[in-house]
Formats: structure tokens, C-alpha cells, sequence
């Protein structure tokens, strides 16, 4: 088992609080498509050859490329893997790309995945965000997607913005629910470093975020997608109808994958690597052969640490044999002296030797899953 992951650094428009590698210019954009071509031929070996299972279009913005340069980047998987039957092949897309035209080539690809980045439903906030959509944009695609017989979409919302207020994260979680989205991502608004977000709040542009709103709308989230039949089964996600994203549970579950595009990350389950994020410098030295990604072996603690945060945050939760299966007794012991205090204060329950986040702990996960990790 194992994915891949093509990152397509190209956008309209920068969103304010976005830190993702990512070119407003298409310039380079047919010497991209060639360096990832090129790219994959040249790393394939990175992950062991086995049956891919997911194949996943990220960026920046990949429904910014036409839906045939889509599938040359598939037929290459196929060249040289073999591709599970009912693989999921997921495209990031955003709502003012999915025009009928777009949507019906999207239809001759292998695409049958949408993930559309819809943030919210009101023209105020996508202004505020700098997106490139509007209201009715959003509205619109999912509509346009379904109706073209897309049936596996997800869609990404944001909460805890000075802007959304508790009336109008309601209407913007109801929406989908109507729409029954079979899947949706959503995530607490952070500000990232050097982002025009983090600008605009230091010279008081805008006001900064607050814990408390964004703890309160992500109760909010929980109560209204669990009353609605959607599993909470992480901490940023929710499905319906066991439509769990293959691609995300894989990254959970510590699948290898491979990452092809600028900026890309790629785990083979004893390293990880990441390619530089610079289109220019990727195109130059994919042609010249020469390196374009760094790489660290993981260590014991690494990998121990990975695997706390990312099944922490699942509703699988810590596998305590797993632990002891892969790193020995000693460390799964310690990790169940560490989760002592968390399961005093009920932020953790332990049941079939399992350690899993409580309605309480999931307001914590982070926090938990830092003091959980073994310090070199
Ligand atoms: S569309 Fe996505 S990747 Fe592009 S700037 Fe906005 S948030 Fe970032």
C-alpha cells in the first residue's frame, strides 16, 4: 500500500492567511507539468513498488490546470505502478474553476474525488480571506459537481474569524448538510508567519483570532455534524456513510507516499524528504538531474512521536500494541505512565488497550499529543 501526492504550486490569487508553496504566475507552468513528469520517473524508487491506493492533486491549486494535463500525471502512475481498482483519486479544486466545461473534462479523467476549498458562504468573509470565489460560486460548484454525477466530494470550511459569527458558522455547516457532502474538512484559522493575515493584525488592520471563539464554534461544529449522522473521525474531519478520506487515513496510518511538485513531502516509513519550494529552482534541477529535495532519517523518537500525533487525533486512537509491537515495552509503558494525568483528568480514555481523546481531550489534542512525545 502506498500513495501519491502531486503538489500543483500555481493559484489565482493569494488567500491572506495562506503559508502554502504556491505561484500567482503561470509562467513556468508546461516546464512544471514536464519537471513532474520527470520527477516521478526519477524518484519512484523512493517508495517500495506496491499497489497504490490514492492518488491525491494538492497545492496550491490544482483545477487551475486543464483536466488532460490531470490525467497525463495519472497515466504516469500507471506506468509504472500498479493502481488499485477503486483507488481514490482526489483533486483539490476551487469553486470558481467549476465551470461546466471544466467539471464535464474533469468527468473523462480518473478523477473521482472532489476536494473543494469553500471556506464560507458569505461573499464578507471570502472578501476578508481574499479568496477568489464568491458566495454563489460556492454554491454553484457543488451543485454543478453532483449533478455531474461526482458522488465522493469533500469540502473544507474554516471557523474562529473575527467575521463568523456563531449565526452564520451554523448556516455555512447546515449548507453542506443539505448538500449531503458525504465528507468535510474543517479547520480553526490559524495565522502563519510572514502571511498578509499576520500583517494585518500586527498593524491592526484586523483583530487577532480568539481561542475561546474557535473552541466554541468547533463544539459547535462536533454537536451539529454528529446530530446529522456525520463520525467525527479526526480531529479536523468528518464522513458520512464510511466515506473516510483513503488519502488522509493513510498519512494517519503512516503509509508510505510518494511527493512529486515543489515543496511535496514523501514518507517511506524510515525517512522523510521534501522538495525545494521554489518553481524555477524545481524545474532547473529536475532538467539538470541534480538534487532538489533534503531528507532525514527517522529516529526512534521520531517516528514514535509522529505516530502519537497523528493516531491521537483519530478515533482509532493509540494502539498500545502497536506501540509495543514497534518500538518494545519500555515505550509503551512509558506512554501509558505519560497519559496518567490525562486519564485522571478524563482528557483520555483507555479501553482495549487503547488510548483515545475524550469530548474534552479533542479541545486538547495537540497539547495532549506534545506531552505524550519522548524528548531526545
Ligand atoms: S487557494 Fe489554497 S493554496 Fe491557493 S492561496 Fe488560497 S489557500 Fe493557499
Amino acid at each position: 500500500m502506498a500513495g501519491i501526492y502531486f503538489h500543483i504550486p500555481f493559484c489565482k490569487q493569494a488567500c491572506h492567511y495562506c503559508d502554502f508553496h504556491f505561484s500567482t504566475s503561470l509562467k513556468y507552468k508546461e516546464e512544471l507539468l514536464l519537471a513532474l513528469k520527470n520527477e516521478f520517473i526519477q524518484r519512484k524508487n523512493y517508495i517500495e513498488s506496491s499497489t497504490i491506493e490514492s492518488i491525491y492533486f494538492g497545492g496550491g491549486s490544482p483545477s487551475i490546470l486543464k483536466p488532460s494535463d490531470i490525467q497525463t500525471l495519472i497515466d504516469s502512475v500507471h506506468q509504472f505502478f500498479d493502481v488499485a481498482s477503486d483507488a481514490e483519486i482526489s483533486l483539490e479544486a476551487n469553486p470558481d474553476d467549476l465551470y461546466s466545461e471544466k467539471v464535464k473534462g474533469f468527468k473523462n479523467t480518473d478523477i473521482n474525488r472532489f476536494s473543494i476549498g469553500i471556506q464560507s458562504f458569505f461573499d464578507e468573509d471570502l472578501k476578508w480571506m481574499n479568496r477568489a470565489h464568491t458566495s454563489q460560486e460556492a454554491d454553484a460548484c457543488i451543485k454543478r459537481v453532483q449533478d455531474a454525477g461526482f458522488e465522493n466530494i469533500t469540502c473544507d470550511l474554516i471557523y474562529g474569524f473575527p467575521l463568523l459569527t456563531e449565526d452564520k458558522w451554523a448556516q455555512n455547516i447546515d449548507t453542506l448538510v443539505e448538500f449531503d457532502v458525504p465528507h468535510l474538512s474543517c479547520y480553526g484559522m490559524t495565522v502563519e508567519p510572514k502571511t498578509a493575515l499576520a500583517k494585518f493584525i500586527k498593524v491592526g488592520k484586523t483583530a487577532p483570532m480568539s481561542e475561546t471563539q474557535a473552541a466554541k464554534q468547533f463544539i459547535q461544529l462536533i454537536k451539529k455534524l454528529e446530530e446529522n449522522h456525520y463520525t467525527h473521525y479526526e480531529i479536523s474531519n468528518f464522513a458520512k456513510n464510511n466515506h473516510f478520506a483513503q488519502h488522509n487515513t493513510n498519512y494517519w496510518k503512516g503509509v508510505p507516499y510518494l511527493g512529486i511538485g515543489p515543496s511535496a513531502h514523501s514518507f517511506n516509513g524510515s525517512s522523510r524528504s521534501w522538495n525545494i519550494s521554489n518553481n524555477a529552482l524545481y524545474i532547473k534541477k529536475v532538467g539538470n538531474r541534480e538534487k532538489y529535495w533534503e531528507e532525514e532519517q527517522l529516529s526512534l523518537y521520531d517516528r514514535f512521536n509522529e505516530n502519537i500525533m497523528t493516531s491521537l487525533r483519530t478515533m482509532w486512537g493509540i494502539d498500545l500494541n502497536t506501540i509495543k509491537t514497534k518500538f518494545g515495552e519500555t515505550y509503551k509503558n512509558y506512554l501509558l505512565k505519560e497519559a496518567q494525568p490525562f486519564l485522571a483528568k478524563k482528557h483520555l480514555t483507555s479501553k482495549k488497550n487503547t488510548l483515545k481523546l475524550t469530548s474534552k481531550g479533542k479541545l486538547l489534542a495537540d497539547y495532549i499529543a506534545s506531552e505524550l512525545f519522548l524528548i531526545e
